[in-house]
């Protein structure tokens, strides 16, 4: 039988604060009463603040991060127009898929898992396309599979530089309400988000922050699409109303998870992700294993991938954790099976939760034959968090 707490340590669904989960339980309301607005509007008007976009509209589709991309695309493009992506994860995989399925012709670069969206590249093929042909440019803002945070100002710098007009889509499932992200000063046109990551709620809401210049795109595109149509959205949005049933309780959650985010303050929140995931990697290179992210500039703040030893298989280090530890880790996504574990350290989260995760890793990775020493992640983490950097400060003082 499992006992006690049951530890979510995936890098979504993160874990949902007990006021939130509070929050949600209310019995079904009148999504059509004269008041109903007021919470929405609220919604809309809050997450243009955590986008950090004052001229952008926000949607909240039923569904999940998945939605918002097809949102995005059927939206603003029409069907054969050349979009430019790049593929270095399993999540900036699947939208070249979801890209493909609708008919675009997708100009994809695969860079090495562990790498980020490859700016110079697509500076280069930008500066090439002298007749305008790519229509849009793709960031996985925060590849999730491989725990890579690319640089979007840079390609915001790469477009402007030639001149190129093209939309500039960004996933930011794994990065938005998390790692600092801005809309407006990226120049960024369609901002893709879900409930249940960074925004603490569980999955079911799609979130996509529009640039005017995307709104006014969506007007003349040609691709075809029933739910997911902005119009539809824009005339009932405009008093707080939907075109179909929104799910009430989710967005009860998301008010009150917005209050919790203001009242820690955005900048705060990005701060504790930084101090959180910087105790983890130290930990990771404690035990002498290796991050698939290349390089310390596409450490990402959210989710760490670790590669475990050549003769640790990482499912054994999971169902370890998940059977004997009552404890979630992400697993190796596609090819990273395997041979990688991920620990989510993003939403509702606290070094006392990163230091369990790194001490329960420990228990897993020996359980599984890894020759780690138990306790040195914990330590280096523990040392990163206090700030003091002696091993153990209280035998020194006793040895003085
Ligand atoms: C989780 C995630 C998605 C998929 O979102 P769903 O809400 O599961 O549809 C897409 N992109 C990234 C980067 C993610 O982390």
């Amino acid at each position: 039988m499992k006992t006690g707490h049951t530890h979510l340590f995936i890098p979504g669904p993160t874990n949902v604060p007990d006021e939130v989960r509070r929050a949600m339980n209310v019995g079904q309301e009148d999504m059509r009463a004269p008041d109903f607005g007021e919470l929405t509007l609220g919604l809309f008007s809050d997450l243009k603040r955590v986008m950090r976009t004052t001229t952008g509209e926000v949607f909240i589709f039923p569904g999940s991060g998945t939605a918002a991309w097809e949102a995005a695309i059927t939206n603003t493009l029409n069907p054969g127009d050349k979009v430019l992506m790049a593929r270095f994860g399993q999540f900036s995989t699947l939208w070249v898929e979801m890209a493909e399925r609708f008919g675009l012709d997708v100009e994809v670069i695969d860079v090495a898992w562990g790498a980020g969206v490859p700016v110079a590249e697509f500076e280069r093929r930008l500066g090439a396309d002298t007749k305008d042909e790519i229509k849009a440019v793709f960031v996985t803002h925060n590849e999730t599979a491989t725990g890579v945070t690319s640089d979007v100002a840079a390609v915001r710098r790469a477009l402007d530089s030639c001149f190129h007009d093209a939309l500039l889509f960004v996933d930011g499932v794994s990065s938005i309400a998390s790692i600092d992200f801005r809309m407006d000063d990226w120049g960024v046109d369609l901002a893709v988000t879900g409930s249940q990551k960074g925004l603490m709620c569980p999955a079911g809401l799609g979130i996509l922050a529009v640039s005017q210049k995307a709104m006014e795109v969506s007007r003349h595109s040609t691709m075809r699409r029933a739910y997911f149509e902005f119009m539809d959205m824009v005339k009932l949005n405009a008093d707080g109303y939907f075109p179909y049933t929104p799910p009430t309780p989710l967005l009860r959650g998301l008010r009150a998870a917005l209050d919790r985010l203001f009242r820690e303050g955005l900048d705060e929140v990005i701060a504790r992700h930084a101090r959180i995931a910087e105790g983890v990697r130290r930990g990771v290179h404690a035990w002498g294993l290796d991050l698939v992210a290349e390089h310390p500039s596409f450490y990402s703040d959210t989710v760490s991938a670790i590669r475990t030893p050549e003769d640790v298989d990482a499912r054994d280090v999971l169902r370890i954790a998940y059977d004997e530890m009552n404890t979630s880790f992400g697993s190796g996504l596609a090819r990273l099976s395997g041979k990688v574990f991920r620990i989510g350290h993003l939403g509702d989260f606290n070094e006392g939760m990163a230091l369990t995760a790194l001490s329960i890793v420990e228990m897993s990775l020996v359980r599984a034959g890894a020759r780690i020493q138990l306790g040195a992640g914990v330590a280096a983490a523990q040392r990163h968090f206090t700030g003091v950097a002696t091993a153990n400060p209280v035998l020194r003082v006793a040895a003085e």
